[in-house]
């Protein structure tokens, strides 16, 4: 079969000939119909700087839906015919966080004052994922998806759950106020899930080059958008907001000097969710934080509870996710979709084996 496989730790990946997965006893064969390429496969293709820990060579894709076509074990063979999405998290089920239900903090008992990246984040990563025809998926790591989900939409439903995650990490409550800062993927998932929850107002901040992206956010419910290079960012929300900032500001870019701004754009008593990760480890005004309140959390990876929370909330067709899709590709094609990715053209690029 074809496959996407990290080969190597230098730049690319190739398309190469693979077997098809020998599935263990637990395991089941699912036959992919969907992966979709994620910000950190394009990292991984441009080499592995703070993707040691990955496992080369293997196949890429944690993004990914498809079919259950064998079963290892046959008090699995319900599940044949069944269609899913994969969990790339395999979590331990004893370290702390486990037992909290925090699989995606799990340090598999390394020590939770390690904040590495997860442990339990194994397909695609340190084990062989779904950019491929077939792949050999743990029972415990397959939840069932409808029938009538699209597939380009059921493949990015992991992306979309980190948007999720960090609503459920929020208390956004309807007529309350919000801005996502940055108008990548995550971000715009993110006023997709969003533009259900009855915000007065949901500004999306990006930049000039980002104007297409922008545009689809006002598609996706936005109601403002300011162009963070071509005006002061916080003087914008502040006139957008009667000075008075807003509820949540959801911080998807990791850039750096957005993390500050963001705890700028708050109310009093407002929120900032930290979701990008930065290449710069940055000084938060810290003072402004005490004076005014304002509460700082982390957003990191997916529970299985939020992955099911993703795929109800795709399932009942009241948010605008397939706009989101803005290309396809076979796997043979796969490396014009990465390029698709790092020219950042469109949104989700998705491959179809
Ligand atoms: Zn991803
Ligand atoms: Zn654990």
């Amino acid at each position: 079969m074809k496959a996407v496989v990290k080969s190597h730790r230098g730049q690319g990946v190739e398309i190469m000939e693979v077997e098809i997965p020998k599935f263990k006893k637990n395991q089941v064969l699912v036959k992919v119909e969907g992966a979709s390429i994620c910000g950190s496969d394009l990292h991984m293709y441009h080499g592995m700087n703070a993707y040691e820990w990955v496992n080369v060579p293997v196949v890429l894709g944690h993004e990914f839906a498809g079919r259950v076509v064998e079963v290892g074990n046959q008090e699995h063979e319900h599940l044949v015919k069944q269609r899913v999405l994969i969990n790339p998290y395999v979590p331990c089920g004893e370290c702390a966080s486990c037992q909290k239900g925090n699989t995606n903090l799990c340090d598999h008992g390394k020590g939770a004052m390690d904040k590495v990246p997860a442990k339990s984040l194994q397909y695609g990563f340190r084990q062989d994922g779904g950019m491929a025809e077939y792949a050999a998926i743990y029972y415990k790591n397959i939840l069932p998806i409808p029938e009538e989900l699209p597939i380009e939409v059921a493949a990015m439903l992991e992306a979309i759950g980190i948007g999720v995650r960090a609503l459920e990490r929020a208390s956004v409550l309807p007529g309350g106020t919000a801005v996502v800062i940055g108008p990548g993927p995550i971000g715009l998932s993110l006023v997709a899930s969003l533009s259900n929850y009855g915000l007065k107002k949901l500004i999306v901040t990006g930049l000039a080059a980002d104007k297409e992206r922008l545009e689809l956010a006002k598609e996706l419910g936005a109601t403002d958008i300011v162009i963070a290079d071509k005006v002061n960012e916080v003087e914008a929300i502040s006139a957008l907001t009667n000075s008075q900032g807003v509820d949540h500001v959801f911080e998807t870019s990791g850039f750096h000097q957005s993390m500050v701004s963001g705890v700028r754009m708050c109310s009093k008593g407002g929120e900032l969710l930290l979701v990008g990760i930065s290449a710069k480890e940055t000084t938060l005004p810290s003072n402004e934080i005490v004076r005014g309140e304002v509460t700082v959390k982390g957003v990191y990876g997916v529970t299985e509870k939020t992955l099911n929370r993703a795929i109800s909330m795709a399932s009942s067709g009241k948010y605008p996710y397939r706009k989101l899709v803005s290309h396809t590709f076979s796997i043979e094609k796969a490396l014009e979709g990465f390029e698709t990715g790092i020219n950042k053209q469109g949104v989700k690029v998705i491959l179809i084996p």
